[in-house]
C-alpha cells in the first residue's frame, strides 16, 4: 500500500486543480510541478480529496497553494474549501441560454480536428456553451491497455505510455504555441510521470483496483479537454475547462453502471461555477467521482452520458452529439449498406436502439434529458450540411398518421457475443418463485440479463447473457437447482453459445397488427432460424435471438423487408453462354424499371463459366458485363462462387441461376437449397435425374422455405409448369398431358409434308440453327423424355427416366455414326420409311407429330410419333412452336392448351427471368 501511496496520483490532481484554464485568471503563471506533500491514510471523515481503493486519502494542492506561494500545504479540494467560501455569491444560470455539445473521439482525433471542433464551438452563437469532449480517438483503449499490461507485469507498458505522451505532445505542438503550449506540455509531462509511477505500482502489485484503473483511463479526457480549451482561448474567447470529477457525482451500481446523484452534482456544479463563471466551458466526458470523491468513470463510451447529465443540470436548450456519421441510421451502416438516416426518433426509440447495440449513442444518454424534454441532435462533424437526427418527444399527432409497416418499424440493432440460457422442466409450471430463483442466482453472479423470454406454459424460461458471463451463470444455476434437477422437476439448464440479438425498434409498433408476422416472414425467407423471441410490454421493440453467424444476414433481410420495403436479391449466374448471356442482357435492360416500378433490386454478384468466373461485392455493371467477364475473371471455383454470392454481399436473399445443361451443377442444388440459397434453372438434369434425388430435393425445398423454380425446363418461356401447378393446387385432377415439347421436332414435322423428304427437312433445320450441332441429340427423343418425366413427376407419378419408352427417330444403324456429318450424309438412306408413314397419314387426312405423353390414368409416360386429324390443334402449328394439352377433370371435353414458341435463347432466358421475378414476389416484392 505504501508504494501505491508514493505512486502519487495527487500530484497530478494538484496540477489539475491549479490549472490556469479557468479563464477568469488568464494571467496565471505557468505551473511548476507541485509535489503532494502529505499523504495520509484516512478511514471515513469529511468529503474531499481522492480516495483509492478506500484506503488512502489524498488531499491535494489547490489554487490557494499557488496563491500563498507554498507548495507544501495541502488543503481540501477546491470543491469543499474554496468553492464553499464563494458559493453564496454565485448565481448559476440555467435554461435555454445553454447549448451543450459533445464531441466524440473521432472528432478529437488529431490536432486539425481539435481545431475544427474549436471553430464549431466558436461559431455557435448561443449565449452559453458547455462542451463535453471524449479523449482523442483510440486513447481510452490505449489507457486501458496500459493498466492491463501493468497488472499483467508486461514491461511494454513503459513504451506504451511513451506513445500516449508522444501522441498528445505532437497534437499539442501542432495546435498550440507559446505559453499555452508550455503549460500544456508541462502538465502532460507531469501527468505522464505520475502515471508511470502509478503503473509501476500496479506492475509490482500485479493488480489494479477499479478506482486505480478508472483514474488512469480518464486521463485521455483530461488532456483533450485542456487542449481544446487552449485552442478556443487562443482565438480570444474566454473559456474554462472543467474536470468533471469535481462536479459529476455518481453512485456505482451492481451492474457495472453508475447512477448520477443529480442533487449533489447540482450543488457541486454551482460551486464550480462560482469559481469559473465562464460562458464557454469545456468539460471532460467519461469521468466523474463517487460521493466519497473516488475517481470513477461512466464506463465505456460514457461521454454521451456525461453530456446528457450536464445538459440536464444546466437545463440546456439542446444537446448536440457530434460524431462521424450523418445521424442515427435505420441499422448499423457498417452492416447494412442501404441503411438510411432517420430524421427524428423518440426518446424511447433512441433508448431501445442504443440498448440493443447501436453504439452511436450510449444507452443511458436518454434518461437525463428526457426528464427535461431536452432534444438531442446527432450530427456529423465531417458533414456539416447534414441536418442529423433529432431525438425528442414525438409530436402528439404523429400517432394519428396513417400507419405503414415501414414507418412503424423505425430501425434495427443487434448485439453480438451472447449466449442463451434455457432452463426447462415440467416442475416449473405453476410453481411460484422459480423465475425469481433463477434471476436471483444470475444477479448473484453479477451477470447482465439482456433479454428474457418465457413460454406461457411456464415450462421453460430462457434468457440471454453476455457470452463471457455464461459459464458462471450456468454453474451457479446448476448448483442452485441441483435438487430440482436431480429430482427431475427441472430437466436441464442448457446453454446455447454464439448467439446474437436482433431488435426491431419503433414507437408505433404498439397496436399495429402484422409487425411480428412480417418480421418472422422475412427471417424465414432468408432461411434464418430464430432461437428465442421477446416483445417488450411497451411494444417498442421485438427482439429475436439467432445464431451469430446469421445475424448480419438477418439484419439485412428484415431491414430491406420493412424499412425499404424493397426486395433485394443477390444473383449468381452460372453459364454465361447463349441462354445465360441473353438473360444477363435482359436483366441489364430491365433493372432500372424493376427498381423504380416494383422496388425490386436485382444485383448480379457473380458470373461463372466452366473455366473462369467474375465476382463483385456490390453488383456487376450489366452494361459492361461481357468486358468485365473477359478482363476481370479468375479461375472458376463453384464453391467459392456460391459462397461469395451468398455471404459477401449486402443482400439477405440469394439466388443461383444455372443456365447450363450440366449434371454436376444440378447435383449441387441440394446443398445450395440447404444453405438457404434459392435456385432457378432451365437445366433439366436435376428434375429428370434419379428419382430418389429428385424427391429429396423437392422435400428439402418445401421444408426449408427455399425456392426452386424451373419453369424453363419445359417449353422454355411458356407457362407450363406454373399452369400444371395451378391446376393441381386448386384441386383439379390431371388425367392426361400430351404435347409437342421439342421446338426442333416441331419445326421438322411442321415442314415435313407433300413431296419433301425427311432428311431434307432435317438438313434445313440444322442450317437454320434449330437443331443441336448433332441432330441425333434432338431426334433421339431423350430431351422430350426428360420433359415428360418432369411433368409426370410434377403431377405426382414416381417414374424414372428409364420407365419412359422413347421412339427414337435416329435409325438404328446410324446410332453408331462417329460424327454429325456422317449421320447427315447417311440419313437420306432411311427416308423411305418416313415417307411411307407420311403418305399413309396424309391419305387419311392426318398429320404425323412427335409427341410426349403423360398418362395419369395408367401412370405411364411415353415419347412417340402419333397421327392427328388435320383439324387437331397439334396439326395447326407453325415454325418451332410447342403445344401442350392438359386434360383434367375440369378441362375434360376441351383440354387446356398452352401454345407458343418453345425454344430459343430469348424465350428461354425470358422464362428464367420470370422465375426470378416470381421469386422476388414470393420474397415480398409488390405485385
Ligand atoms: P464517438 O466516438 O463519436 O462516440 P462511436 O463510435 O461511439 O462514436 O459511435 C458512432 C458509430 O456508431 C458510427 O461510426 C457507426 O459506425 C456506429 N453505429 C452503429 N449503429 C448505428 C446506427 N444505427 N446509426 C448510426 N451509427 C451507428
Ligand atoms: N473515451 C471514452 C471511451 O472511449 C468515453 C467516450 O468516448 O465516450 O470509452
Ligand atoms: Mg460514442
Amino acid at each position: 500500500m505504501r508504494s501505491l501511496a508514493i505512486a502519487n496520483p495527487c500530484a497530478s490532481s494538484a496540477l489539475r486543480r491549479s490549472s490556469p484554464l479557468c479563464s477568469e485568471d488568464p494571467s496565471s503563471p505557468p505551473l511548476l510541478p507541485i509535489s503532494c506533500a502529505l499523504l495520509q491514510s484516512r478511514s471515513g471523515g469529511k468529503p474531499g480529496g481522492w480516495h483509492f481503493g478506500g484506503a488512502l486519502r489524498i488531499d491535494c494542492a489547490s489554487r490557494s497553494i499557488r496563491k500563498d506561494g507554498s507548495n507544501n500545504h495541502i488543503f481540501a479540494s477546491i470543491s469543499d474549501v474554496l468553492v464553499e467560501q464563494s458559493v453564496e455569491n454565485a448565481h448559476f444560470p440555467r435554461g435555454d441560454m445553454w447549448s451543450v455539445h459533445k464531441f466524440g473521439g473521432t472528432c478529437m482525433g488529431t490536432s486539425k480536428r481539435i481545431q475544427n471542433v474549436a471553430d464549431i464551438v466558436l461559431n455557435d452563437s448561443s449565449e452559453r456553451k458547455l462542451v463535453v469532449v471524449s479523449a482523442m480517438s483510440k486513447v481510452t483503449d490505449m489507457m486501458y491497455d496500459l493498466v492491463y499490461k501493468a497488472q499483467s507485469r508486461d514491461d511494454s507498458y513503459v513504451s506504451a505510455i511513451d506513445n500516449v505522451f508522444e501522441k498528445h505532445m505532437l497534437a499539442a505542438k501542432d495546435l498550440l504555441d507559446g505559453e499555452d503550449l508550455a503549460r500544456f506540455l508541462s502538465q502532460l509531462q507531469f501527468d505522464i510521470s505520475n502515471l508511470k509511477a502509478m503503473l509501476r505500482a500496479i506492475y509490482i502489485a500485479g493488480h489494479a483496483t477499479e478506482s486505480f484503473s478508472d483514474f488512469v483511463v480518464g486521463h485521455g479526457e483530461l488532456w483533450s479537454a485542456q487542449m481544446l480549451s487552449y485552442a478556443i482561448k487562443k482565438s480570444g474567447r474566454p473559456c474554462s475547462w472543467m474536470d468533471t470529477r469535481d462536479v459529476l457525482i455518481v453512485n456505482p451500481t451492481s451492474s457495472n453502471q453508475v447512477d448520477p446523484d443529480y442533487l449533489e452534482s447540482e450543488k457541486r456544479l454551482e460551486k464550480w461555477f462560482a469559481q469559473c463563471p465562464a460562458d464557454t466551458i469545456i468539460a471532460t466526458g467519461f469521468i466523474a467521482s463517487t460521493p466519497q470523491n473516488i475517481p470513477t468513470t461512466l464506463k465505456r463510451d460514457g461521454s454521451d452520458f456525461s453530456a446528457a447529465i450536464l445538459g440536464a443540470l444546466v437545463r440546456a436548450r439542446q444537446v448536440t452529439i457530434w460524431t462521424d456519421v450523418n445521424g442515427v441510421f435505420s441499422a448499423d451502416p457498417r452492416k447494412v449498406s442501404e441503411a438510411v438516416i432517420l430524421r427524428t426518433l423518440s426518446y424511447q426509440e433512441a433508448w431501445e436502439m442504443s440498448y440493443f447495440g447501436a453504439n452511436v449513442l450510449h444507452p443511458r444518454t436518454i434518461i437525463p434529458v428526457m426528464k427535461h424534454n431536452i432534444p438531442i441532435v446527432i450530427r456529423n462533424i465531417f458533414n456539416l450540411s447534414a441536418p442529423g437526427t433529432m431525438i425528442c418527444q414525438p409530436p402528439v399527432n404523429e400517432n394519428g398518421d396513417k400507419k405503414s409497416l415501414e414507418s412503424v418499424v423505425k430501425a434495427f440493432a443487434t448485439i453480438d457475443n451472447l449466449a442463451l440460457v434455457n432452463v426447462e422442466g415440467s416442475g416449473m409450471a405453476g410453481v411460484p418463485g422459480t423465475a425469481s430463483g433463477i434471476f436471483g442466482t444470475v444477479k448473484d453472479v453479477g451477470a447482465n440479463v439482456i433479454m428474457i423470454s418465457q413460454a406461457s406454459s411456464e415450462h421453460s424460461i430462457c434468457f440471454a447473457v453476455p457470452e463471457k458471463e455464461v459459464t458462471a451463470v450456468s454453474a451457479a444455476l446448476q448448483s442452485r437447482f441441483r435438487q430440482a434437477l436431480d429430482a427431475g422437476r427441472l430437466s436441464r439448464v442448457e446453454v446455447i453459445p454464439d448467439c446474437s440479438i436482433l431488435a426491431a425498434v419503433g414507437q408505433r409498433m404498439a397496436s399495429t397488427p402484422g409487425v411480428s408476422a412480417t418480421l418472422f416472414d422475412a427471417l424465414a425467407k432468408a432461411h434464418i432460424n430464430v432461437r428465442a423471441i421477446a416483445q417488450g410490454c411497451s411494444e417498442y421493440n421485438i427482439t429475436v435471438v439467432l445464431k451469430q453467424e446469421d445475424c448480419v444476414r438477418a439484419l439485412r433481410a428484415v431491414h430491406s423487408r420493412f424499412y425499404l420495403s424493397k426486395t433485394t436479391l443477390a444473383v449468381g449466374i452460372i453459364g454465361p453462354g447463349l441462354i445465360g448471356g441473353t438473360l444477363l442482357d435482359q436483366l441489364r435492360d430491365q433493372a432500372a424499371h424493376l427498381k423504380e416500378k416494383f422496388n425490386i433490386d436485382l444485383r448480379v454478384m457473380g458470373i461463372t463459366g466452366l473455366r473462369t468466373m467474375v465476382l463483385s461485392d456490390i453488383g456487376i455493371d450489366l452494361t459492361r458485363w461481357r468486358e468485365f467477364y473477359k478482363e476481370k475473371s479468375e479461375a472458376a471455383n463453384l464453391d467459392k462462387f456460391a459462397q461469395h454470392v451468398h455471404e459477401n454481399h449486402f443482400f439477405p436473399n440469394t439466388v443461383l441461376v444455372d443456365c447450363t445443361a450440366d449434371t454436376n451443377i444440378a447435383s449441387r442444388y441440394y446443398d445450395w437449397l440447404r444453405k438457404g440459397i434459392h435456385v432457378i434453372t432451365p437445366n433439366k438434369k436435376a428434375n429428370s435425374g434419379p428419382l430418389d434425388q429428385y424427391l429429396k430435393l423437392r422435400k428439402l425445398q418445401r421444408l426449408s422455405y427455399t425456392h426452386y423454380f424451373y419453369e424453363a425446363t419445359v417449353g422454355a418461356g411458356l407457362p407450363i409448369i406454373s399452369t400444371l401447378r395451378g391446376l393441381l393446387e386448386t384441386g383439379d385432377k390431371i388425367l392426361h398431358i400430351e404435347g409437342i415439347f421439342s421446338g426442333t421436332l416441331s419445326y421438322i414435322f411442321n415442314n415435313f409434308k407433300g413431296t419433301r423428304s425427311f432428311s431434307e427437312v432435317v438438313a434445313e433445320a440444322k442450317v437454320a440453327g434449330y437443331t443441336e450441332p448433332d441432330p441425333r441429340d434432338d431426334l433421339s427423343g431423350t430431351d422430350v423424355a426428360r420433359k415428360v418425366i418432369i411433368l409426370a413427376r410434377e403431377s405426382g407419378l414416381k417414374l424414372e427416366l428409364s420407365d419412359i419408352p422413347v421412339q427414337s427417330l435416329v435409325p438404328e444403324p446410324l446410332r453408331a455414326c462417329s460424327s454429325a456429318e456422317e449421320f447427315m450424309q447417311k440419313l437420306p438412306n432411311f427416308d423411305e420409311d418416313r415417307t411411307k408413314e407420311l403418305n399413309d397419314a396424309e391419305a387419311a387426312g392426318e398429320v404425323v407429330r412427335y409427341v410426349g405423353v403423360v398418362d395419369m390414368v395408367n401412370e405411364k409416360g411415353m415419347v412417340e410419333l402419333r397421327r392427328y386429324k388435320r383439324e387437331h390443334p397439334f396439326a395447326q402449328l407453325s415454325g418451332s412452336d410447342n403445344i401442350i394439352a392438359f386434360t383434367t377433370t375440369r378441362y375434360n371435353n376441351q383440354p387446356l392448351i398452352v401454345r407458343g414458341p418453345g425454344a430459343g435463347a430469348e424465350v428461354t432466358a425470358g422464362g428464367v427471368f420470370s422465375d426470378i421475378l416470381r421469386l422476388a414476389s414470393y420474397l415480398g416484392a409488390p405485385s
